[in-house]
């Protein structure tokens, strides 16, 4: 059988299939490019394992207490040598990205000290973390002040506004580098780097820590290579390369690993306690394929804003901009195409293809949210899948495909089901 006939059978009409292996073509070179990159980070992990004596034992599971678990203790100089920090926290028991965040916050901040995020709003679920909405148990309950800084009406830094918040009172600057659900640009890694120079210089004892969600081998470097104190991230996007099964972690200075992991165990117990459970295979194992899976995702959000930004649609980042996370937004304008696009990514899936997925109202979240996933792991982000609130402007948020053939077919089967709907007409 021919692979266009295979589409056709998996529902992806020639004109579809023309459609995007024309945009394909033309995207070669810059394949190549995040190809390049793969590499370059293929080899840092490589490396950081090789230097850490990785072996079997330290595949072995604990249970209990955990003391003296061995692969955790390796996995943890893994991710310290990866991303050039002094140590790191690395664990199941950090459950989620917005935990890690709550973790490294919470760990690091007092009462009375200030929280300034220079970047503007933060992703959804740290508005309640911090206290921005009305929530129990968030730092504002425990008198942490916070401020916040937008960004200029062109994507850059409001120098002067960032220059005027800083008090001695500010603690810790919270920096993401993601949009996250917002329009505005990703932040590069140099970008954040000028950001933090910036910051020091005005006060050279504020904590830096940046919300690496969805960024990790995006680029060849890490906001930890430019003066990031501490870069935290969840193990189910880009770092667990797909494996992981839960987890987050936290890599920087000394110091503020030790404060967060006082916090996560207890006082007095740190980093000492936690037991792996039988996980760390998975996890130095994905964090070996995580720069390849990174790759793949890449050429899934490039190819997507090709294919639709010819379509009319406005992309973020556009067809020609350099990548510096895996989000790729499209805005369809109306509610019935954020639908139909999520809905064709489900159904590409390898897992619960037949699932229609419907907005709902989801915790951390104030509006409802459509979100399709067809995961081997619940949630995961890394593996294909859109999310999208349901409120102007209807911008969906397209991420992950653990391999680039994936990914193309979601974005393949979400065009034919904008096709089919009659929500566009003709493949200009
Ligand atoms: C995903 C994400 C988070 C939260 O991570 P969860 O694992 O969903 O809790 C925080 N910040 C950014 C920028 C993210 O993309």
């Amino acid at each position: 059988m021919e692979l266009k006939q295979l589409y056709e059978e998996m529902g992806i009409s020639p004109m579809v299939l023309k459609y995007g292996q024309n945009i394909e073509k033309e995207l070669k070179s810059r394949f190549e490019v995040i190809d390049e990159t793969a590499e370059y980070n293929q080899m840092k992990v490589i490396q950081a394992m090789q230097k850490a004596r990785i072996s079997d034992v330290h595949f072995a599971a604990t249970t209990g207490y955990g003391y003296n678990d061995l692969g955790r203790d390796a996995l943890e100089d893994v991710y310290a040598y990866t991303f050039h920090g002094e140590s790191a926290l690395v664990r199941p028991q950090l459950i989620s990205g917005t935990h890690a965040l709550h973790v490294a916050l919470s760990g690091n901040l007092r009462p009375g000290d200030e929280l300034l995020s220079p970047v503007g709003k933060p992703y959804d679920t740290l508005e309640e973390v911090i206290g921005i909405r009305q929530s129990v148990g968030s730092l504002k309950e425990y008198g942490v002040i916070y401020r916040q800084v937008d960004l200029l009406a062109d994507g850059s830094f409001d120098y002067d506004g960032i220059r005027q918040a800083i008090n001695e009172r500010t603690k810790l600057i919270t920096i993401q580098r993601s949009k996250g659900y917002a329009t505005r640009p990703t932040l590069s890694v140099d970008k954040i780097g000028q950001l933090i120079s910036f910051v020091k210089a005005i006060k050279p004892d504020v904590i830096c820590m940046v919300d690496n969600c969805y960024g990790e081998f995006v680029e060849r470097q890490e906001p930890t290579d430019v003066g990031a104190d501490m870069i935290v991230g969840s193990l189910i996007k880009n770092p667990g390369g797909g494996l992981a099964p839960i987890g987050g972690y936290i890599v920087g200075k000394q110091e503020c690993i030790d404060r967060a992991s006082y916090r996560l165990s207890a006082p007095g117990l740190g980093k000492e306690v936690g037991a792996s459970l039988g996980l760390n295979q998975s996890f130095f194992q994905g964090l070996f394929l995580s720069p390849t899976v990174v790759a793949g995702a890449l050429k899934g959000a490039v190819f997507a804003a090709n294919v639709y930004e010819r379509l009319g649609f406005s992309v973020v980042p556009d067809s020609t901009q350099s990548r510096h996370d895996i989000i790729q937004a499209v805005t369809f304008g109306t509610p019935k195409g954020v639908i139909a696009f999520c809905q064709g990514i489900q159904a590409a899936a390898p897992v619960d293809s037949f699932v229609t997925p419907e907005p709902w109202d989801m915790p951390g979240y104030d509006a409802p949210v459509i979100m399709a996933a067809g995961a081997f792991v619940q949630g995961s982000s890394i593996e294909l899948s859109a999310d999208a609130p349901i409120k102007p402007p209807y911008a969906v948020y397209f991420q992950g495909g653990l391999t680039w053939y994936h990914a193309k077919l979601g974005i393949l089967k979400s065009l034919q089901n904008l096709l089919d709907q009659h929500i566009i007409h003709t493949l200009a």
